[in-house]
């Protein structure tokens, strides 16, 4: 039988990555992400396989990201019971995540239950509980960079690094099949060179197909260094002015990222001293990570960590755990820089510092991240006039800020120099993980450019 590749999930869309090699003795699998959408159609795609998880295997998985791992836990749910192979950073990381998720699955429907009891409706069940999260952590195996391991008889991997966050990796697997050996290259995510805390991505070399990501496929991002001094000028404007820089801001990696230019800035004297509180459990946990895994990072943040204090401890920093502690900073009138979660607004602190905060011009909040549709994140912004928080309705006269230049992923040039640099032999590159004009733009720059592409359907199979 040929080795078939099977594109289950993460293609001409950016949720939901997870892919199947099937070869004649093994079925591995690539990622196993949440797919986002409305409540039904969530629910529906995040549970129906096509393949029988019982029969997998081994998964591989990229990175932490929710989209890659965050389905996991259903795949276990229903009968999956080999190894989740992954960087050992990720396997640490996945343990906070996942187990939020599970939370999140958790809250979500004790909110959906309280609406179909008073329509008399049957009550729905979680797609996975904190609990259930926990118990797939069994099966993860750490492993590093450039160490090629065994996951069945017939598929060896390697991991490499990807340059996009914490312990995020590209994989190549070479696959027997009889007397060939064939080279696959998973790039998804792609990171961006220069990014602080971690080393840039690293190039594949011998392949025969290559899996590409598209988030970005026809965009291109400001320089990195551009976030930083944006950053500044916000603090600095804002302090000028007595008033509170709000950051609405992802706990994994991008927190971090914001921490480490924060401390930067401090120390090369570009903003003044003022106190930076981090307002959100779960990104201290994610912090805390980051130290327990100094190889993952780059030389520079390793040379700080040894030095003392590292890039997430400065003399202004102040992390908070306690929700007392939390609400005290609502009385306390000091201009002072506030980095809370969810990063879209849609739960947890940021909602009472933005309910506190957002009625007044001195303060100012600064966008980090994607919002997506129907966020708050996205009215504040679309700086709708007046925005509703906790059922009540504010007035939005603090300044909103976007600043765009924070981003994780390769934009269009850097993936097409990637492929480039990749070139020698490529007989075929599938394009993924991209809204379908961002996959479809890709592959039209990559033909021009004399490669064979295509930007796979949903459940497509490929023969390699
Ligand atoms: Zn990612
Ligand atoms: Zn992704």
């Amino acid at each position: 039988m040929p080795t078939i590749l099977k594109f289950c999930g993460g293609t001409r869309e950016v949720s939901g990555s997870n892919h199947l090699i099937q070869t004649d003795s093994s079925k591995v699998l690539l990622d196993a992400g949440l797919f986002y959408g409305h409540r039904q159609e969530f629910y529906q795609n995040n549970t129906n396989f096509v393949y029988n998880p019982f029969d997998i295997d081994a998964l591989i998985l990229s990175h932490v990201h929710i989209d890659h791992s965050g389905n996991i836990p259903s795949l276990v749910k229903r009968g999956y019971r080999n190894r989740v192979y992954t960087t050992s950073a990720t396997k640490s990381l996945c343990r906070l995540m996942l187990l939020d998720s599970g939370k999140i699955q958790e809250q979500d429907v004790k909110f959906v239950n309280k609406i179909h009891r008073r329509k008399n409706l049957p009550s729905v069940k979680p797609l996975y509980t904190k609990k259930e999260a926990e118990y797939c952590m069994r099966f993860f195996r750490g492993v590093s960079y450039h160490r090629k391991i065994r996951v069945t008889k017939d598929i060896h991997i390697t991991f490499y690094e990807a340059g996009h966050i914490l312990g995020s990796a590209l994989v190549l697997l070479e696959i027997k099949e009889n007397s060939r050996r064939i080279k696959v290259g998973y790039v998804v995510d792609l990171g961006r060179a220069d990014l602080p805390l971690i080393n840039s991505p690293e190039f594949l070399q011998g392949l025969d197909y290559l899996i590409i990501e598209s988030t970005y496929g026809n965009r291109m991002h400001p320089p990195i260094s551009e976030a930083k001094e944006k950053l500044a000028q916000v603090v600095n404007t804002t302090i000028n002015r007595a008033g509170k820089v709000i950051i609405p801001s992802f706990a994994m990696e991008r927190t971090q990222e914001i921490l480490c230019f924060l401390s930067e800035l401090m120390e090369e004297r570009k903003i003044k001293d003022v106190p930076i509180y981090l307002d959100s459990p779960l990104a201290i946990d994610i912090t805390a990570v980051f130290k327990r895994h100094l190889s993952y990072l780059d030389a520079r943040t390793q040379k700080l960590f040894s030095e003392g204090l590292g890039p997430f401890l400065n003399r202004n920093m102040v992390y908070m755990r306690k929700v007392n502690e939390s609400k005290k900073l609502n009385r306390d009138s000091r201009p002072m820089i506030i980095i809370a979660g969810s990063g879209m607004c849609e739960s947890g602190r940021i909602l009472h510092h933005l309910k506190n905060n957002i009625e007044d011009k001195k303060n100012t909040i600064l966008v980090v991240g994607y919002m997506a549709k129907n966020t708050l994140g996205k009215r504040l912004v679309e700086r709708q006039r007046r925005v509703r928080i906790f059922g009540e309705e504010y007035d939005l006269n603090a300044e909103v800020v976007v600043n765009n230049a924070f981003s994780g992923h390769a934009d269009r040039d850097a993936l097409i120099e990637y492929v480039q640099k990749c070139r020698d032999g490529i007989k075929k590159i599938f394009v993924v993980h991209g809204d379908e004009d961002q996959s479809l733009a890709l592959v039209k720059r990559l033909r021009e450019r004399g490669y064979d592409v295509y930007a796979p359907y949903k459940n497509e199979e490929i023969e390699l």
